[in-house]
């Protein structure tokens, strides 16, 4: 009987390990069967969520559509995963079916957790969904210059240099436009250190032009007790920072289906446990969790390029076992494309595994140009152009 393989969750991870193994199917005709569930019809490219607060990009063209997975032998249901039954290996849908599988990957992101700081929810703008990111460029398009104060409560957070990148490209416009304003990060306090050092030496001195050259100011905080969204000020642990403008990251939270004992890692219950070597569950053989939700506890980040490194590892191991095909790979540096002011960047980091968990050895920019900027938005689309024929 074909081996059924089910990915829960149709963003970054979905994508890459369905199609992986579609592939592998026909080039070594094996006997599975592959299918990919996914709450709505959308596969999405989250990046491309700051492209619509900043430039007006239209949310259609952040998406594809999910059911095209089908084009390549993928099988696809559309519907929220509820529970996961993982003694009689299936997954509860809200609408009553349940989906069979031999082995599970649980792909399903983070979730933002604006709950967890009183007046977050209420406050300011973001681009961590793309109705949001709509909203927050009216409001940049609107906005008349002072203070812009850009929120990060926690570490990590999703897409660790996404406020600096933000802030780069902000500072860049705001100048274009002749707007006079100040734009303020605060960071959590990491032993006395801020997020912008969190890439190493070679990523801050990249940052650090950007923040000389727009006046951008990084301060450290110990911790977030509440927003006032009626004073517009930011009430830290150590000080009060108010704002005209604010900017919010979301607090990483996992995805309520997988807000169960049996899922959350036991030392930080915003993530969820795999096992670093393989990125299994640790009781669960059949289950790969390669999620943002487990990047944290195997010593990975919370980005998709790490999101695709750890599914095709996973993957490549479950071929091998399963039929001796597919290469299983040492972990590679991984490489991704941002913005930097009016210009884009290539930064990659060494990782290395020492038995227990991923290490991270260094990071460097590679090339800043104003072509890699095209290369950052070219990537992207045509990620998913392959759901768009
Ligand atoms: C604004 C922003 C900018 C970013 N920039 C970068 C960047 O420049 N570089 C980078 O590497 N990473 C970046 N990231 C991070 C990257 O997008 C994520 O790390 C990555 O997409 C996570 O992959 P995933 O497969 O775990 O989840 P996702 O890609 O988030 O996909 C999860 C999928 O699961 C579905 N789902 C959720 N719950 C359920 C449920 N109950 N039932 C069924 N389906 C469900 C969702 O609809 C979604 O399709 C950025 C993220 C954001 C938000």
């Amino acid at each position: 009987m074909a081996k059924r393989i089910v990915f829960l969750g149709g963003g970054t991870g979905g994508i890459v390990g369905s199609l992986a193994l579609a592939e592998a199917k026909k080039k070594h005709n094996l006997d599975l069967e592959v299918t990919v569930i996914n709450k709505d019809e959308w596969h999405y490219m989250p990046p491309l969520w700051m492209d619509v607060a900043l430039e007006g990009l239209p949310i259609e063209k952040t998406r594809a559509p999910i059911k095209n997975l089908e084009k390549y032998g993928v099988n696809v249901v559309i519907g929220e995963a509820t529970k996961i039954n993982p003694d009689e290996r299936n997954v509860e849908i809200a609408d009553g079916r349940k989906v069979e599988y031999d082995y599970l990957f649980v792909t399903l992101g983070l979730r933002n957790g604006w709950e967890a700081y009183p007046g977050l929810a209420e406050a300011g703008y973001h681009n961590y969904d793309p109705e949001a990111a709509q909203v927050f460029n009216k409001a940049l398009n609107t906005f008349k210059g002072g203070k812009v104060v850009i929120l990060v409560p926690e570490v990590p957070f999703r897409c660790g240099i996404y406020p600096m990148e933000f802030a780069s490209v902000l500072g860049y416009k705001l100048k274009v436009k002749g707007i006079n304003a100040k734009i303020t990060i605060l960071s959590p306090s990491m032993n006395g250190m801020d997020i912008s050092w969190g890439l190493g030496p070679d990523i801050k001195r990249l940052w650090n032009k950007y923040f000389n050259r727009f006046g951008v100011e990084i301060k450290t905080h110990e911790g977030i007790e509440r927003v006032d969204p009626e004073k517009k000020v930011v009430v830290t642990k150590n000080y009060e920072e108010p704002y005209d403008l604010l900017v919010k990251v979301p607090p990483p939270r996992p995805p309520k289906v997988l807000e169960d004992p049996m899922f959350l890692f036991e030392h930080d219950k915003r993530f969820v446990k795999a096992r670093p070597r393989d990125f299994r569950h640790p009781e669960y053989d059949d289950i790969f969790l390669t999620g943002e939700h487990s990047m944290p506890p195997t010593g990975l980040g919370t980005a998709g390029v790490f999101i695709h490194a750890a599914t095709s590892k996973a993957v490549n191991l479950l071929l091998n076992e399963l039929y001796g095909v597919g290469e299983v790979h040492e972990h590679t540096p991984v490489a991704c494309v941002a913005y930097s002011g009016d210009k884009g960047f290539m930064g990659v980091c060494e990782v290395t595994f020492d038995g227990e968990k991923y290490n991270w050895q260094k990071c460097y920019n590679v090339m800043e140009s104003f072509a890699m900027k095209l290369v950052k938005r070219a990537f992207y689309q045509g990620w998913l152009d392959r759901l768009r024929m």
